[in-house]
């Protein structure tokens, strides 16, 4: 009898149990009552990856991944699974929609991340399908009662706050440079690192030209995460250590070691900034448009022939078409793209908008389209400040341009002409009069920001 299982299982209430035995069972109800025998002896389910982890670590767990052992696709089908994997078997779960994977052991076969052939025979079983995940920390499970299963340290790596890999295979999927760069990025703040004998691994991946397989989706991806993380700069860092950063981003890797006037650079290296730049700007918690802008915003340095170092005439420029580059190659969002060039093209004209003449503060407004777009101009100006304080003990120094260029915006954005005003006037003569009072609005936040500076 169908129902007296279903309700037994959905009235229980304690705790964890509660929570594993509840997919199964209503699994086992959508089967049963299509009239489909199950085994449910050899069907078992274990929640595994993030989730098991964070709830060690004390975070928010912030989705479930679960493991199928000893069952079939087929039979994840009748008991009402949905299929969604385009490579793996992945199921969605019929009530709570939560990712059902089948048990599965992969070997290598070819190149790149696709280069695998995979088993998921219901025999498969539990420790296999841990073994061949990124890091140990990762490669944990949880039983229906709760029971960790952690048969490759990760939690003695959680407490050593290592990202370790789990076993050799680790060298098999080039991905895994860029998922341990970014767990890196999101646990630095708990004192995670790499562990070197990991990080000699992904120099091997390198090494063989696997990092060359990454396709562009899949890299713009893991980067997008990674710059949204709390330490985006160690993303960049751990992919430089292990010799990725070149091949994945070379007009990053290009700038350490270009040298910038110590008298505005005490930190002198080039990749030195951006990544204390990054840091700034992950610290006040910008959204990653602004990220991305930072990282790119001095990409025009590299460029620089060496006889001219360490000062960098016209980078500006230089950076916008390896900007545009970039975002060709790796498909990133046009929005990102438009903020970074806008960065990369002002970013020192912003630097100095307090010396400027109200009339190049009223075109830097106008070039950054900020009347119509007021929150973008906001953004730069957060790229532009993280720019300035990304260096060597300037990380408190004040930034009065964001709040000088702020008001000027607005003086200028409040200018309005009446009707009366506007009679009288041909088109054109309407857009000129509006830019005078524009610039008079200006001058007027000039005079008061910078009184000694008044004429
Ligand atoms: P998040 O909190 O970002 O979701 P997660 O660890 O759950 O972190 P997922 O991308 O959801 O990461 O993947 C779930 C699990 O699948 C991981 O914990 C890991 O065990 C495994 N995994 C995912 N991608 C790979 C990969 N490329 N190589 C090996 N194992 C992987
Ligand atoms: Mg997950």
């Amino acid at each position: 009898m169908p129902q007296p299982l279903c309700s037994a299982h959905a009235n229980a209430s304690d705790g964890t149990r509660t929570r594993h035995d509840l997919s199964v069972a209503t699994a086992a109800c959508a089967a049963l009552s299509a009239g489909v025998s199950v085994n449910m002896r050899t069907m078992r389910v274990y929640l595994v990856g993030g989730a098991v982890r964070d709830r060690l670590l004390g975070l928010p767990v912030r989705e479930r991944d679960w493991v199928v052992v000893g069952t079939t696709a087929e039979e994840l089908v009748r008991l009402g699974y949905e299929p969604v994997g385009r490579e793996f078997p992945v199921f969605l779960h019929p009530v709570t929609h939560e990712e059902y994977a089948l048990a599965r052991q992969e070997r290598k076969v070819g190149p790149g991340y696709r280069g695998f052939t995979t088993q998921f025979a219901p025999t498969v079983t539990l420790e296999e399908d841990l073994r061949r995940r990124d890091l140990t920390i990762n490669a944990m499970a949880e039983d229906e009662n709760g029971a960790l299963i952690d048969p490759y340290g990760g939690k003695a790596d959680l407490a050593a706050r290592r990202l370790r890999h789990v076993s050799e295979a680790f060298v098999e999927d080039p991905v895994r440079i860029l998922r341990v760069a970014r767990f890196a990025a999101r646990f630095a703040g708990l004192g995670f690192r790499v562990a070197d004998e990991t990080l000699a691994l992904m120099r091997r991946i390198v090494a063989a030209g696997e990092a060359r397989t990454l396709v562009p989706e899949r890299i713009w991806q893991e980067t997008e995460r990674a710059l949204a993380e709390a330490h985006p700069q160690v993303f960049f860092e751990t992919l430089r250590a292990c010799g990725a950063l070149t091949v994945i981003f070379p007009e990053i890797n290009a700038l350490f070691g270009v040298p910038q006037p110590p008298r505005w650079h005490p930190e002198i290296d080039t990749g030195v900034h951006v990544m204390l730049a990054l840091t700034y700007a992950a610290a006040r918690a910008a959204p990653v448009a602004v990220r991305f802008a930072v990282l790119t915003h001095d990409l025009g340095k590299a460029q620089t022939p060496r006889a001219d170092w360490p000062s960098h005439h016209r980078h500006e420029e230089f950076g916008v078409p390896l900007i545009e580059d970039l975002c060709e190659r790796l498909k990133v969002p046009n929005s990102h793209r438009e903020l970074a060039i806008l960065a990369a093209r002002q970013h020192t004209l912003v630097h100095r908008a307090l010396e400027l003449k109200p009339a190049t503060v009223l075109t830097l407004l106008e070039k950054c389209d900020a009347f119509r777009r007021p929150e973008r101009f906001a953004e730069l100006l957060l790229a532009c400040e993280a720019d300035a304080r990304g260096r060597t003990g300037r990380e408190d120094a004040p930034y009065p341009q964001v709040a000088y260029l702020g008001q000027a915006l607005d003086a200028a954005a409040a200018v309005t002409l009446s009707e009366s005003e506007r009679r009288g006037l041909e088109g054109a003569e309407i857009g000129e009069e509006i830019r005078r009072r524009r610039l008079a609005a200006v001058a007027a936040v000039k005079a008061r920001a910078t009184p000694e500076a008044a004429p």
